[in-house]
């Protein structure tokens, strides 16, 4: 078995009220942030950090222990923090900052000598994404021992916090994965570098066949013969799903849960298939019922000059809809200039409204986006690749001013 230790969490910092409770009662409480206003301290706390950690653990473990650079590092204060921009310079900045922490961490832990001066040592990039550690502001630090640097990344397909989770295991999915392991074969795996996902798990509280397909789905790429790679399950303790439910091994008692996902990841990380009951496959099918003809607003909802918005989860439309289809809308009107906005953003958090183009409304215009209806019924037309992106959104919002929406079906 190989132990991981890996360097500090991001704290939440002054956005996190549990760090500020912890920084007034402890004598000495640090984090670090990778910002430029907050790298002088977090240099100083990460060379410190890691002295310590590489002191403590060198000559008596061989290979099997491994460093991590840190865990999930990003710019607190930046509201790029878990989606940085290539276009930012803020984010190009703390690219480039990342780099150095990396670059020190690892000089810190060679220069303790020993066995730390050819360990491997797993390297993290901006908030654990790969997107951030395959582009070309990511550099893998310079070492004296060769061949011993991995880098590594945090992958949740499905979603990490319960929020945003995906319930169904959709074509999206499989296809933000295949570009990812894309991107890692131009970066890494063509160069015959190895790359470790430190974390991957889908939540309990995903229907567990859809959990099921998409971990042997993550699996196939990870396993592909051209590509070294492995992972690990982050199965956080959470049993009882009373926050984001990765508690897949209780850590008291001992307990492993939903042991046919587990079992899958472990066949599969050896090129098996774990043989599923036609019992356990009958009892678990995911069932969907068709959304057409239902109204999807539980009750009349006021949009209170933009000062409201009504959310409908987008697993809502997964499964449950035709290819294409209407979205039939009742409303009052409330004032003199009635407007509908139809908004849902994307995985990068970027908002999306009706495209202008080729969508025919009835019973209203379409200007910038948002619907202004002349009629009390109107109807959008939402197109293939529309119903898509809102099916793989985290969310249809509506939002608007002068009007009430009294319902909103799905209409064929
Ligand atoms: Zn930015």
């Amino acid at each position: 078995m190989y132990v991981i230790v890996c360097g500090p969490l991001n704290e939440g910092l002054e956005t996190d009220e549990l760090f500020k409770k912890k920084v007034e009662e402890s004598v000495q409480y640090a984090a670090y942030d990778v910002s430029e206003g907050y790298k002088k301290k977090s240099e100083e706390l990460l060379k410190a950090i890691w002295k310590q950690y590489a002191e403590a653990f060198n000559n008596s473990y061989d290979e099997h222990l491994i460093f991590e650079t840190l865990n999930e590092p990003l710019d607190n204060f930046h509201e790029h923090s878990w989606a940085p921009k290539s276009d930012c310079t803020v984010c190009k900045k703390d690219y480039a900052i990342m780099n150095e922490y990396n670059q020190l961490i690892v000089d810190t832990i060679r220069a303790t000598g020993g066995n730390n001066a050819k360990r491997f040592i797993m390297v993290e990039g901006l908030a654990g994404k790969w997107e951030c550690f395959t582009n070309k502001f990511y550099k893998m630090p310079k070492d004296k021992i060769k061949d011993r640097l991995i880098p590594t990344m945090h992958f949740y397909p499905m979603g990490s916090v319960s929020s945003y989770l995906c319930n169904f295991y959709t074509d999206s999915i499989k296809q933000s994965v295949k570009e990812s392991f894309d991107a890692m074969d131009k970066v890494y795996f063509s160069k015959h570098i190895p790359v470790y996902i430190s974390e991957t798990s889908h939540s309990r509280f995903i229907p567990i066949l859809e959990r099921i397909a998409a971990i042997k789905g993550f699996m196939s790429e990870v396993t592909k013969s051209n590509r070294s790679c492995a992972v690990t399950l982050h199965a956080n303790n959470d049993v009882d799903g009373s926050n984001d439910f990765f508690g897949y091994l209780d850590e008291w008692n001992f307990k492993w849960f939903d042991t046919e996902y587990l079992d899958t990841l472990i066949y599969a990380a050896e090129g098996k298939e774990y043989p599923l009951s036609a019992e356990f496959l009958k009892n678990n099918e995911t069932k969907v019922e068709s959304i057409v003809g239902k109204n999807l607003i539980n009750e009349p909802f006021d949009t209170k000059k933009w000062g409201a918005n009504y959310k409908i989860n987008s697993d809502t439309f997964v499964r449950s809809v035709p290819e294409s289809y209407k979205l039939e809308f009742v409303i009052k009107k409330t004032g003199s200039s009635p407007i509908i906005m139809i908004t849902w953003s994307d995985e990068n958090y970027q908002w999306h409204k009706i495209p202008g183009t080729a969508k025919k409304i009835k019973g209203g215009t379409l200007a910038d986006g948002n619907v202004r209806p002349s009629k009390t019924t109107f109807t959008v037309e939402i197109d293939s690749e529309t119903a898509k992106t809102i099916e793989d959104s985290n969310g249809l919002y509506l939002m608007g001013q002068d009007v009430i929406i009294q319902s909103m079906t799905v209409v064929e």
